[in-house]
């Protein structure tokens, strides 16, 4: 049994849980959270998701801003987006990096529906 519960579905399993690092970074404001995970509702998180997360690997210039996922809404004059950082581990095999952008109102809701917490 692993020694944590999976914090999507709150009880132990057999084997070892996935690490999923979601990280949204507002300026220098970080806001974060690890959640510990079994590899099926890790899937089930990254299926549900698939349209907003893009690999790293795949983004022509993660430096610069994109569009926020949900919406649409480009950065610009009046509006902003935020990078989230998505790193999934899991034992030996190869971490996936993800990435995504958010616009205010986007961001706000994901920091709520993953009760990310400010970090330094
Ligand atoms: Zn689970
Ligand atoms: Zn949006």
């Amino acid at each position: 049994m692993s020694i944590y519960p999976c914090d999507v579905h709150g009880s132990r399993i057999r084997g070892p849980l996935s690490g999923v690092y979601l990280t949204l970074l507002r300026g220098s404001h970080r806001s974060s959270r690890r959640l510990r995970c079994c590899p099926a509702d890790r899937d089930e998180l990254l299926a549900s998701h698939a349209k907003e997360w893009t690999n790293v690997d795949d983004v022509d210039d993660p430096d610069s801003l994109g569009a926020c996922a949900v919406c649409g809404a480009s950065p610009g004059r009046d509006t902003a987006t935020d990078p989230l950082f998505v790193n999934v581990y899991h034992k030996e095999e190869t971490p996936l990096f993800l990435i995504a952008y958010y616009c205010e109102e986007h961001g706000d809701r994901l920091i709520k529906d993953f009760k990310l917490k400010d970090s330094v």
